[in-house]
């Protein structure tokens, strides 16, 4: 007598990272109705559908918690699903492509229509990220009520606040855009992430504003005034800030981040807290490709796979008030997880400076599982094609 299938999915033979109790172990993983039902020894589980994880890593749903994803609307941003789901990421947070006077249309037309979970951080400036003027450059922009309002209006969304202060963002304003988005913030009781770049205002300034559970996005950025001295030092200001828990994200993008400076804040101790991309149109074809590429930078810099994957699930769930959807494979917890796999090849990696490094083991995506639905990732574009036998 055949025994009846149980679970929707299994997930089979797989190696089950888990950051919290900082271990892995080879096991067979059950859902059913959109949660974890099942965890158990590896061949033990019967599914209507079985997903074959022998020699791969099952992870908590990975989230990447800086991404531009106002498809159509706001110039650089991608479709979520493209750097989502097809590269094994559960949920992307947009950093601030929106504001509270577009924010409407990105629940609408971006959260409602993605099989990615989307999320966002509403921008302090009305319109969203634009490039010229910067928008954090014009005050009659910048209004925390109505980015507060925002923040309350779609609570089921939006998970903090955004303010880009930076020279080319916030030009003769300084540090005004983020000052301003953490009064929205506070006032919202919501985190907020502070994009930094080249001065004024200076990193000092921004870590004067930030209080603990607030993110500095480019963290490891290249430019002058960043997180590492020019003598290689960690800026004082910044050891303050992480000591008062403020987080460090890494937001690589196309200008933001650097091999010398991840290398020079980890030889401090100082890894970054969360792992990000800053995917737009300008660097998903390099040199940031995707989240597993990110992710293979800090297994490079030295961190253990099972710090990459906490700083890719569980670290910014929980920085964004997700903690309740991602970052956990337990029973009854909700079915998002990340199928990855880290493949014996070696592959020079670029930073935004054209500096490269050989990254020997790579991590590519091979499933998104999103409240207990399969999505299959897309083969590795930069991963050379094999030669046909
Ligand atoms: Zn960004």
């Amino acid at each position: 007598m055949t025994q009846p299938d149980s679970f929707d999915v299994v997930l089979t033979g797989g190696t089950v990272v888990d950051p919290d109790r900082n271990e892995s172990y080879r096991a067979d993983v059950g859902i059913s109705g959109g949660k974890i039902a099942a965890i158990a020894r590896v061949g033990g589980l019967r599914g209507r559908e079985t997903v074959d994880c022998v020699g791969k890593l099952v992870t908590p749903g990975i989230v990447d918690s800086h991404v531009h994803v106002y498809n159509h609307v706001s110039p650089s941003s991608l479709d979520p699903d493209v750097i989502g789901v097809d590269q094994g990421v559960c949920a992307v947070v947009d950093a601030g492509s929106f504001g509270p006077q577009t924010a409407d249309g990105f629940g609408e037309f971006i959260v409602k229509r993605a099989k990615t979970k989307v999320y966002g951080l509403c921008n302090i400036s009305r319109n969203g990220n634009s490039v010229n003027p910067g928008e954090g450059e014009v005050l009659g922009f910048l209004s925390p009520s109505a980015t507060a309002k925002s923040v309350e209006a779609n609570r089921d969304w939006v998970v903090g606040v955004k303010a880009r202060s930076s020279n080319t963002a916030s030009g003769l304003l300084g540090a005004m855009s983020a000052r301003l988005a953490k009064v929205a913030a506070r006032e919202s009781g919501v985190p907020l992430m502070v994009h930094v770049g080249h001065g004024p205002p200076t990193l000092e300034e921004i870590c004067e504003i930030l209080t603990a559970g607030d993110l500095i996005t480019h963290c490891f950025h290249g430019k002058i005034g960043g997180s590492v001295t020019r003598q290689g030092e960690m800026l004082n200001a910044v050891v303050d800030a992480v000591s008062r828990g403020v987080l460090l994200d890494i937001g690589h993008g196309s200008a933001s981040f650097a091999w010398k400076t991840g290398e020079g804040a980890l030889r401090h101790g100082y890894k970054p807290h969360v792992i990000s991309t800053d995917l737009h149109k300008g660097c998903i074809d390099g040199p940031t490709y995707s989240m597993v590429k990110t992710m293979s930078k800090f297994l490079h810099l030295g961190m253990s796979m099972v710090e990459v994957v906490r700083a890719s699930s569980p670290a910014p769930a929980r920085a964004l008030g997700l903690g309740d959807k991602f970052g956990k494979i337990d029973v009854g917890f909700p079915a998002n997880v990340s199928v990855i796999e880290l493949v014996d090849r070696t592959e020079t990696m670029y930073d935004v400076e054209k500096q490269s490094r050989d990254v020997k083991g790579v991590i590519e995506a091979r499933y998104a599982i999103v409240d207990g639905k399969v999505h299959t990732a897309l083969p590795d574009a930069t991963a050379k094609p094999k030669v046909a036998a």
